[in-house]
């Protein structure tokens, strides 16, 4: 079989040696069809595939580049790390600087610990939660993603029953199903561990209401249980100092990565004074956890992102493009469905129940030059301007009438 593209060359050539032919969420069975699963490089809001294409990025590497791809200061700052020595017998002074950092960025946060990978995050503050409390039940809603380990992991491939022995599950946003969960678990609730929002892939976004937000705090207040509030990926997004200030619900803990470093390996847990001492009793290490030149990279990108104002600099683009999508959508006669907060957005179309529209639509939008994604949460970053939008908008309206000529 001759290869037309380097895409496919390199498809080919990972069938042979990497098992599915690339693993977890990037795996080329989950892109849809026709989209690259090779990238050169990226620049800004814009990224390039390995056959020369580039498009305006909506994805942000699923949410690590928060300041634009290549961001020239945090790179910077990194590099000079980098040239001093990165991984090192002990941590640098950066570690405290950027705990300190995150300690007057985020009020719940009395301290923070380090780690790479949001499952990281997330599977020590499972661990904290349990040795604060003595307790063993963990209180999570179906279909949320906290990560790709056995406790968690979406696929029950390779999963024992035994590694779910203690998650019990309710509906997010229905407090009567919490509340029962909660029972559920009884004297042995360790805590509720809760995303930012509702973002389950292949479903409409779903913000919680302020009374769901608040019962996920009495109840575990009411059981002396810790509230885990999963900002892995909402994180520095929403709000810097954590996704629920909008609500005034601080969790006793929360799990941090993806935005925090614009790209760069970093996760962090966060928590107040009543975990401190189970926090320095847990055993949670990991070879690459000190490393230098990522903290200092984090040091930069939430300086910028302070002094952007982030959140709601992406919440102007994000509503600046929800608008003009839905005026180009409703132009060529489609009804979609915008859900999510503007600067994580998802774009449906009515009745399109196996999204086979939304592909076909994300299909023609990489055509015309922007990189979506029609199941998942898409993500923007400070360096996509009114200009890169307007031009997206463009792109979009190309492709709603190439759609419309189709159906
Ligand atoms: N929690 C949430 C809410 C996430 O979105 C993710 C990653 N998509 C994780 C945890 C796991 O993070 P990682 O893939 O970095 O382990």
């Amino acid at each position: 079989l001759a290869a037309r593209t380097s895409d496919e060359a390199l498809r080919l050539r990972a069938s042979a040696v990497i098992p599915g032919g690339m693993w977890g969420h990037q795996r080329a069975a989950a892109v849809p069809h026709r989209y690259p699963q090779f990238f050169v490089g990226g620049k800004g809001c814009r990224v390039s595939d390995v056959d020369g294409n580039s498009y305006i990025d909506f994805m942000c590497s699923w949410g690590p580049i928060v300041l634009g791809h290549q961001n020239e200061a945090v790179n910077r700052a990194a590099y000079g790390q980098i040239e001093q020595g990165d991984c090192l017998n002990g941590p640098t002074r950066h570690a405290v600087e950027l705990a300190e950092l995150l300690v007057e960025t985020i009020p719940h946060a009395a301290w923070a610990l380090f780690q790479k990978n949001g499952t990281d995050a997330t599977t020590a503050c499972v661990t904290i939660a349990r040795a604060a409390t003595g307790r063993r039940k963990i209180v999570v809603a179906k279909g949320a993603y906290h990560g790709a380990v056995p406790w968690c992991s979406p696929s029950l491939v390779g999963v024992t029953q035994e590694d779910r022995a203690h998650i019990i599950e309710f509906a997010f946003n229905n407090i009567t199903s919490l509340r029962e969960a909660v029972d559920r678990a009884g004297s042995d609730l360790a805590g509720i561990l809760v995303s930012s929002f509702r973002h389950d892939i292949s479903r409409t976004l779903e913000m919680p209401t302020p009374e769901f937000a608040q019962a996920c705090r009495d109840l575990c207040d009411a059981a002396d249980a810790m509230l885990i509030l999963d900002d892995v990926r909402a994180g520095f997004r929403l709000h810097l100092g954590g996704s629920w200030e909008v609500y005034g619900v601080q969790p006793d803990l929360s799990a941090w990565s993806k935005a925090i470093a614009n790209g760069w390996p970093l996760a962090a847990v966060t928590g107040g004074e009543s975990v401190r001492d189970a926090a320095s009793r847990v055993f949670v290490t990991g070879s690459f956890w000190y490393a230098g030149a990522p903290m200092v990279a984090a040091i930069e990108t939430i300086r910028q992102l302070h002094a952007l104002d982030a959140p709601e600099y992406l919440r102007r683009m994000g509503q600046r493009l929800r608008d003009g999508l839905a005026e180009r959508a409703s132009r060529h006669g489609f009804e979609i469905i915008q859900s999510g907060p503007p600067q994580m957005p998802l774009v449906q179309f009515a009745g399109d129940d196996d999204f086979a529209i939304g592909e076909a639509f994300c299909r023609e939008a990489l055509r015309q030059g922007i990189y979506l994604h029609p199941r998942h949460n898409m993500f923007l970053s400070t360096a996509h301007g009114q200009a890169d939008i307007d031009e997206a908008l463009d792109a979009a309206d190309k492709a709603f009438a190439a759609l419309a000529r189709r159906t």
